[in-house]
């Protein structure tokens, strides 16, 4: 056995000790290719070291995909920001990219009725921030709370906190369905509290500050909460008429319509 066999017949254990997988997969076929198109020693290891980071870049995306537990479906490409005139594309693309918003703990609140594209538009940016490398935690506001309360109530509400610190950005989805018991605990205060000026929130919900009264146990709390939120803060007031009903409304009409632009049925 010459001396070069013996050599990669350890490279599978070796490169799985170095933890490179891709490496492992494609060393032999750019081995091959290498050594037919003469590449000099240097080219064939920058392209192995090359595949390894951009294979590891590829499977830590996926790894946030899954973590972030954002809707499916919802990107910045299906949705129609004609429908919301408020919400610019510029605007949001630029978002995207994450930029200092998110290295200075800035926080994206987004207001409207149902329907009128706030989930979808934040899973949407939520997608393009990972893509662009962050991490971000989506998730129904009461179940985030009660998830704390029962952090809260076999005090580790602190450490709890400090786990939610590893997103960059983390998403309460309808705020605003908070109960009156759920609001009592004040666990949602301490998140705000414990974010502020660090870690971003985005925030959906279908009422403005006016009504947040019942969110918190007290009227001081609440004036505290919004004060932390709004403190540095874009907020996008999405005033527009559910896209459900819309697109409802406007198949019937296009039925109405084809009905009535049918050839008359024969006497
Ligand atoms: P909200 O969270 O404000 O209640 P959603 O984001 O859940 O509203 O939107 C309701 C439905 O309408 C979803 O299926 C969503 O994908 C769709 N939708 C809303 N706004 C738009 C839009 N501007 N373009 C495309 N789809 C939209
Ligand atoms: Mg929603």
């Amino acid at each position: 056995m010459s001396r070069l066999e013996i050599d990669t017949a350890r490279l599978p254990v070796l490169l799985n000790e170095l933890r490179l997988p891709a490496i492992c997969r494609m060393w032999a076929d750019l081995a091959a290719r290498s050594d037919k198109e003469g590449w000099p020693a240097a080219r064939f290891l920058s392209a192995l070291a090359e595949l390894e980071v951009s294979e590891r870049a590829r499977r830590r995306i996926e790894r946030h995909l899954a973590e972030a537990r954002l809707p499916p479906g919802k990107t910045l490409d299906n949705f129609d920001f004609t429908a919301v005139p408020m919400l610019s594309k510029a605007h949001l693309m630029a978002l995207a990219s994450g930029d200092t918003w998110l290295e200075n703990g800035s926080n994206l609140l987004l207001f409207g009725p149902p329907g009128c594209g706030k989930t979808h538009a934040s899973a949407a940016l939520g997608r393009a921030l990972i893509e662009n490398g962050y991490r971000v935690l989506f998730m129904r506001t009461t179940d985030l709370v009660q998830r704390l309360q029962a952090a809260r109530q076999t005090l580790q509400l602190e450490s709890a906190l400090a786990k939610l610190d590893r997103f960059d950005l983390l998403m309460l989805d309808d705020l605003t369905y908070v109960t009156k018991d759920q609001a009592e605990t004040s666990v949602l205060f301490e998140l705000i509290a414990a974010r502020y000026e660090r870690r971003s929130l985005l925030i959906t919900a279908n009422t403005p500050f006016g009504e947040w009264s019942r969110l918190f146990p007290d009227p001081a709390m609440t004036v505290a909460a919004i004060d932390r939120l709004v403190h540095h803060a874009t907020i996008f007031e999405m005033n527009v008429e559910s896209y459900r009903r819309r697109t409802a409304l406007g198949r019937k009409n296009n039925a109405t319509r084809h009905k009535s632009e049918a050839p008359a049925a024969p006497p």
